[in-house]
This record gives structure tokens, sequence and C-alpha cells, in this order.
């Protein structure tokens, strides 16, 4: 008798809604309840992983760094986009934010090569951002060697 299929929507005044809420279906009737808990993605997974490994190669100058000093960059649409939270799916690559390593990066063709994309990338949203950071911060006086 529970299990009566219930009347088209149309012949149901709206209030029922909140009957057929409590109809008492039981989860044992459910297909997909012994499956028990659903896994859902936590979001901060991958920054553990971030932690646990915490350095990286920059595609411009190929030097190691911690990935707090790098930018993550990200393919989207054929053109680079820095990811500035860290969190866009897909291949990424690690960059100092620095014109220049985004410039020996492009002469190299890293990028596309590191984020395993075919043909070419644009970079020119990367560099106007690297512009902006680089009056944000101010100009670094960068060690010598
Ligand atoms: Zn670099």
């Amino acid at each position: 008798m529970l299990l009566r299929t219930l009347p088209p929507a149309s012949d149901r005044p709206n209030r029922t809604s909140r009957h057929t809420r409590r109809q008492p279906v039981r989860p044992s009737d459910w297909p997909g309840a012994k499956l028990g808990k659903v896994q859902r993605p936590r979001p901060d997974a991958a920054h553990q992983e971030h932690e646990a490994t915490p350095v990286r190669t920059c595609v411009g100058c190929r030097q190691r760094a911690l990935i707090s000093e790098l930018l993550r960059v990200v393919a989207v649409d054929g053109v680079v986009v820095v990811d500035e939270r860290r969190r866009l799916p897909g291949r990424g690559a690690w960059l100092h934010p620095e014109p220049d390593c985004l410039t020996k990066a492009e002469r190299r063709r890293a990028f596309p090569r590191a984020l395993r994309v075919q043909g070419t990338l644009g970079t020119d949203g990367v560099r106007n951002q690297l512009e902006r950071l680089a009056q944000r911060v101010g100009v670094r006086e960068l060690p010598g060697p």
C-alpha cells in the first residue's frame, strides 16, 4: 500500500508536497541504499597533497622552488591562465611570478609541453597578471648569484 504509485501531480493540490515528503519509503528500498555513505570530494584534499610535496619546478627557469613562491597556471580554452587559488582542475604548471620566467617559458614552449596541450597556448593573460602583481608588490630586488 505504501508503495502505491502517486497520482499525477496535476491531480494533487500543492499542499501535498509536504505530505509526499513524509511518505515512509524505507531506506532499504532504495537501490543505492546499500552503498552506505557517499564519498564526497574533499576540497582540501588537493591542498594537503601540495603540502606533502611543497616543491615544484618553474617551467621558465627550471629551478625548483616552494610552491608558495610559484604561480600555478593551467590551460583553459587555448590560453594559459593563472590559477590563483590552485584549485582549477586539470594539469597545472608552475611558474615564478616573474616576467623573465614567463618569457623563458614562452621561448622554450614550455607551457604546451608542461600542460600536455597540442599546439600553442596564449600567455597574454598571464603576462598581464604578472605585470599587475609586480606593480602591487613593487620591484623586488633579487639577490645576486
Ligand atoms: Zn622561474
